[in-house]
């Protein structure tokens, strides 16, 4: 489980493990956008929250998790990117995963200074077709303004605008202590340093999942190449 305040990089993260270990991502926020943008029922009913920046109802977000979580191609194992926000949301996904007998292995922490959060989410921006993050800095597309991987126009989400960015760091910060203690209390709390590139957070991380031997299910049969130069 990724926890962290907007630009992060937990999004990035879970990309990384989802390529390199075949650990499927499961975003909260991803799931809310898509579903906005086929405008569905689902994407009607959280539309007013995601572009005003504010949370969505614990009960909804749970619901939807859960059914995720049902999927089998959650079987290997999953990374949980952007839930849970609230100790409401940790107490209901701790309640199906004890159903379920699947522990849950440690939720991470990933640390930022604040000039480095608002510098992400300001240069942010999102192919309106695939998804794609880029970075007008970081991670710039090869053609201005056009996604790399299916030539998509490239736009700044409607929460990233310089008002919303204020106003969703400012929710997060009030919103997470209880769920950051929450954790903490279970000794499932592990803080990893979240400034830098994606792929040195991904080696941080990966060295952490090492040390804690979470991958001893996954290691054989997805991990590539780079992959294992990480972990070792
Ligand atoms: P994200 O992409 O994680 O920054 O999420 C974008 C927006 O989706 C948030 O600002 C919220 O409006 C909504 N959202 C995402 N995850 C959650 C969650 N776990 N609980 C409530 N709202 C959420």
């Amino acid at each position: 489980m990724l926890l962290g305040p907007p630009g992060s990089g937990k999004g990035t993260l879970a990309k990384f493990i989802e390529e390199e270990l075949g650990l499927p991502q499961l975003s909260t926020g991803e799931l809310f956008r898509h579903e906005m943008q086929r405008r569905t029922l689902l994407g009607k009913m959280v539309s007013r929250y995601v572009t005003e920046g504010l949370l969505v109802p614990d009960e909804l977000v749970v619901k939807v998790m859960t059914r995720q979580l049902s999927t089998p191609r959650t079987r290997r194992g999953f990374v949980l990117d952007g839930f849970p926000r609230t100790v409401g949301q940790a107490k209901g996904l701790d309640a199906y995963l004890k159903r379920r007998g699947r522990p849950l292995h440690g939720a991470i922490l990933l640390a930022c200074t604040p000039r480095v959060l608002i510098d992400r989410l300001g240069g942010r921006r999102v192919c309106s077709q695939c998804g794609a993050n880029y970075h007008l800095r970081n991670v710039p597309p090869k053609r201005p303004g056009v996604c790399d991987r299916c030539a998509g126009a490239l736009t700044t989400r409607m929460d990233d605008r310089t008002g919303t960015i204020k106003k969703r760091l400012e929710v997060d910060r009030t919103q997470s202590k209880p769920l950051l203690d929450y954790y903490r209390a279970r000794g499932l709390l592990y803080r990893l340093n979240g400034d830098g590139s994606g792929v040195e957070v991904y080696r941080r991380a990966a060295r952490l999942f090492a040390r804690r031997s979470w991958l001893a299910g996954v290691t054989a049969s997805r991990r590539s190449p780079a992959g294992r130069e990480a972990v070792a």
